[in-house]
C-alpha cells in the first residue's frame, strides 16, 4: 500500500488534517489509519466541548478566533448529500474569576484579547454577582466574561471532518498502527498489528494521548503523557438557563447544560497518568463537591447523576500543542500535546498542518508551537510556569 501522507488517529485532529489536505489539494493521496471506529476512548468524544477565546498566548487566541469562524457555516461545508452536521454552538459565555493572586495574569489575558480585537468584558465581584446569583462566592477579585465562549458537540465536528473527508477522497482504514518506519533522517510509513506496511513520505501523528509511545518507534521521544480526566454531570435546583460557565482560579469549573444540570470537573496535579478510564463517585464527593460547595453555595444542595473518565494528552514541557515536522526526521508531522484544549483548535490546527505539509504559506503564524521547542528544552507557557 502506498499514499502521500498517512494519519495514524481518524479523530478531530486526523480527520480535520486529512479533510483539510484533500480540500486543498484534490490530487492528493491521504489514508487516515484509525483502530477504533466508534471512538470510543478518542479524547474528542470525551471531552467538554467547551470554547474560548480566552488565552494568553497569542497563537491559542488566533486558533480560537480561526475555530469560531470555521463553526459559522461547519453544516454547510461538511454536508455530504442530504446529511449535514449539527455542531449545535451555544454561546452561554465563559467567566473566569479570579482571586488577587491571579489578577494580575488575568489582567494580562484581557489585554491581548483585546488587542487582538475580541470582545471580553471585566466584570468586578459586585457585577458578577448581581448579574449571576448563582455565582455568589467566596471573595473573588472579579473575573473575565467571553460572551463567545461556549459550548460545541464535539461528536457532530469529528462526524463532519470524517465524513466530509471520506465523500472527497480520504481512505479510512479500520487498523492499530504498531510503528513507525524509517531509513536514515526520512519517515517512509507505518506497520500495521497484522505485519502490512503502509509506505507513505508524509507520516501525521494524530494519536492524541496514545502519540508519545508511537513516537518513539522511531526514537522520537515527546514530552505527552496520558493524563485520567473526569468529568462529572450534576443536577441542581439552579437556573441555569442564561449563566455562563463558570471557572475558579483553582481550575474547578462547572458548564451548564439545560434543566439545572451542570458539567464539574477539577484537574488534580496528582491525577494518575496511564490509558485508565475508570470513574470514582468517591473523588466527587471526597474532593470535588466540597471545594465546590465551599467557593459556590448554590451548589451545596446536588445530585451526582453520573460522568466519565477522558485522557488528556499532556506536553510536560509546557502544556500547548506541538505542530509540525520534527527537524530531525523528514516527513514525520505531529499534531500533539494539547493538554486538555484541543478540541477548540482542531480547525486551525488541521489547516496548519496540511498546509505545511503541502509546502504552502501558512494562514496563521504558529512557529512558536513548532517541535524545536521540544528539542531545545525552551517552554512556551500560557502563564508563566504552569502546564494548563
Ligand atoms: C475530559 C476531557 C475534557 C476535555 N475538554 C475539552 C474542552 O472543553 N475543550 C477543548 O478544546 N478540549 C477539551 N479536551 C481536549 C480535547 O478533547 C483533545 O485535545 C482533542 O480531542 C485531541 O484530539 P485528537 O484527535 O488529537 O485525539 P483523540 O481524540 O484522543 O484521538 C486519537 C485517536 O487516535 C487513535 N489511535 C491512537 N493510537 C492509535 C494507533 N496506534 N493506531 C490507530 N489509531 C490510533 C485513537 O483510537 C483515537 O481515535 C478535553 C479532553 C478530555 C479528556
Amino acid at each position: 500500500m502506498g499514499y502521500d501522507v498517512v494519519i495514524v488517529g481518524g479523530a478531530v485532529m486526523g480527520a480535520a488534517t486529512a479533510y483539510y489536505l484533500k480540500d486543498r489539494e484534490p490530487s492528493i493521496r491521504v489514508v487516515v489509519v484509525e483502530r477504533d471506529p466508534t471512538y470510543s476512548q478518542a479524547s474528542t468524544v470525551l471531552s467538554d466541548g467547551n470554547v474560548r477565546i480566552q488565552f494568553n498566548l497569542e497563537e491559542n487566541i488566533r486558533m480560537s478566533l480561526y475555530g469560531l469562524e470555521a463553526l459559522t457555516d461547519f453544516g454547510e461545508r461538511m454536508a455530504v448529500g442530504d446529511w449535514k452536521p449539527e455542531p449545535a454552538p451555544r454561546h452561554q459565555g465563559n467567566l473566569f474569576l479570579t482571586d488577587e493572586a491571579h489578577r494580575h495574569e488575568a489582567e494580562i489575558g484581557l489585554q491581548r484579547q483585546r488587542g487582538l480585537g475580541c470582545k471580553i468584558e471585566w466584570l468586578d465581584a459586585a457585577e458578577i454577582y448581581r448579574r449571576f446569583p448563582a455565582y455568589d462566592g467566596a471573595g473573588y477579585a472579579g473575573g473575565t466574561l467571553g460572551p463567545l465562549d461556549g459550548s460545541v458537540d464535539p461528536s457532530a465536528v469529528l462526524q463532519g471532518y470524517v465524513r466530509k473527508s471520506a465523500s472527497i477522497g480520504v481512505e479510512y482504514l479500520n487498523a492499530e498502527v504498531v510503528a513507525f518506519t524509517r531509513t536514515g533522517s526520512a519517515i517512509t510509513g507505518v506497520t500495521l498489528a497484522d505485519g502490512t506496511l503502509v509506505a507513505a513520505p508524509v507520516v501525521v501523528n494524530a494519536a492524541g494521548a496514545w502519540c508519545a509511545p508511537l513516537a518513539a518507534t522511531v526514537q522520537v521521544d515527546l514530552p505527552v503523557l496520558p493524563v485520567m480526566r473526569t468529568v462529572y454531570t450534576v443536577e441542581t435546583s439552579i437556573d441555569n438557563a442564561a449563566l455562563p460557565s463558570v471557572f475558579m482560579p483553582s481550575g474547578l469549573y462547572a458548564i451548564p447544560e439545560t434543566g439545572g444540570r451542570f458539567l464539574v470537573g477539577w484537574s488534580q496535579p496528582d491525577d494518575p497518568v496511564g490509558f485508565d478510564f475508570s470513574f470514582s463517585r468517591g473523588r466527587f464527593y471526597e474532593l470535588i463537591w466540597p471545594e465546590l460547595g465551599t467557593q459556590l453555595p448554590a451548589f451545596e444542595a446536588l445530585n451526582l447523576a453520573g460522568g466519565w473518565t477522558g485522557l488528556y494528552e499532556v506536553n510536560t514541557l509546557d502544556g500547548n500543542a506541538i505542530l509540525g515536522e520534527w527537524p530531525e526526521l523528514d516527513g514525520l508531522y505531529l499534531a500533539n500535546g494539547f493538554s486538555g484544549h484541543g478540541f477548540q483548535h482542531a480547525h486551525a490546527v488541521g489547516r496548519h498542518i496540511a498546509e505545511s505539509i503541502l509546502g504552502r504559506p501558512t494562514s496563521l503564524n504558529l512557529s512558536r508551537f513548532g517541535p524545536q521547542r521540544i528539542i531545545d528544552q525552551e517552554p512556551l507557557f500560557e502563564y508563566a510556569g504552569r502546564i494548563i
